[in-house]
């Protein structure tokens, strides 16, 4: 198998585009460079008739640099299309985060998860108590043996004390007040939310029905590709989900969910940027490495931008090891993604022709 991974976003970006060819749909320039100096943009490529009133939405690089696997995603199906049902098309959404997925970034050029950015600023923000007590902790000052030790006791001693659901909302929930910290939800709407909400308006007008595979990297078990959602349990959207995902179909708002789970994610922008259409979005997780090995990387990766020095000698090896967290660069676990992938859009386009 020909290695549909890419090992930069512009490398992704070219290959994305050739592949499109006359399939490619549209462009949205992102105002910044990429770290060589060139250009960052979401690119969309439209498999289908236009004016489908069935549109599955094929997502990558929400998360920036978990991007490698969703942009691998898009480049099969582009290569291999799959067989489309009648009145039906896929929509591929080509690094919504171009800055993130460029620079090796879970998050945008402002800082911000993009899937703590779909709330509306104008209301009070939510609150995250627990990650306003332990945001010290999380991103310590400096980055030695020592002070990740304490920083450990004080993450173990909170969970210790108010409980594993505590402790997973305080250090993922997301969080409003700590511009420079993790998991920061953002003060306004993002260069990409905004184009969230042009791809909706130019792509998915007078679409009927909708479905959205979101695609993740970093959580679960390795090589392992978990659909996942975040409808009101037993709403009829998650019961639809559920007929078409079956029982691998987490729930985030689960009282025992193992996620953090927001309110406040880009499938929200999806089904608030196209109310007109019946959705069916899921997120589709990937597990890498160990939960612990994942969470040390994206810490220490946030530290060098919030308190260490980006351009220092020991930068390319802390990039080097987010970028392992997300997409290793292994070919058993690049065949799993490929694989479960096209299986997952199978049964989105399954779902969609029955409707
Ligand atoms: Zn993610």
């Amino acid at each position: 198998m020909d290695d549909l991974f890419s090992p930069t976003y512009a490398e992704a970006r070219k290959r994305f585009l050739a592949a499109a060819g006359a399939n490619l749909a549209g462009s949205y320039p992102h105002p910044l460079k990429g770290p060589d100096g060139g250009d960052l943009a979401t690119d969309i490529a439209r498999l289908g008739p236009t004016g489908a009133r069935r549109v599955l939405v094929v997502e990558s690089g929400t998360h920036g640099a978990e991007g490698f696997c969703g942009s691998a995603i898009q480049l099969a199906l582009l290569k291999s299309p799959p067989a489309l049902p009648d009145d039906t098309a896929i929509l591929l959404v080509h690094a919504i985060n171009p800055h993130g997925f460029a620079w090796i970034r879970r998050v945008t050029e402002d800082n911000v998860d993009l899937n703590r950015n779909f709330v509306d600023f104008s209301k009070p923000l939510p609150e995250n108590p627990g990650y306003d007590e332990l945001a010290d902790a999380l991103l310590p000052k400096t980055w030695t043996e020592a002070s990740l030790a304490a920083a450990r006791d004080t993450l173990e001693a909170y969970r210790a004390k108010h409980g594993e659901r505590a402790f997973v909302t305080g250090t993922g929930g997301g969080q409003y007040k700590h511009p420079r910290g993790l998991f920061f939800g953002g003060t306004k709407p993002t260069w990409s939310r905004e184009t969230v909400a042009k791809v909706c308006r130019d792509h998915l007008a007078g679409v009927a029905h909708a479905a959205l595979i979101d695609v993740h990297s970093g959580l679960g078990p390795y090589g392992y590709g978990e659909p996942l959602t975040a409808l009101a349990p037993g709403s009829p959207e998650e019961v639809r989900a559920r007929a078409w995902y079956g029982d691998e179909l987490r729930n985030t708002q689960a009282a025992n969910s193992a996620y953090a789970g927001t309110q406040a994610s880009i499938l929200v922008g999806y089904t608030g940027g196209a109310p007109w259409a019946a959705w069916t979005p899921i997120g589709l997780e990937y597990g890498t490495r160990p939960r612990e090995d994942v969470r040390r990387a994206l810490r220490h990766e946030h530290w060098l931008h919030a308190h260490g020095d980006a351009n220092s000698s020991e930068a390319p090896k802390i990039k080097a090891a987010l970028k392992d967290v997300f997409c290793p660069d292994e070919p058993e676990w690049k065949q799993k993604v490929i694989e479960r992938g096209r299986e997952m859009v199978g049964k989105a386009l399954k779902g969609l022709a029955s409707l």
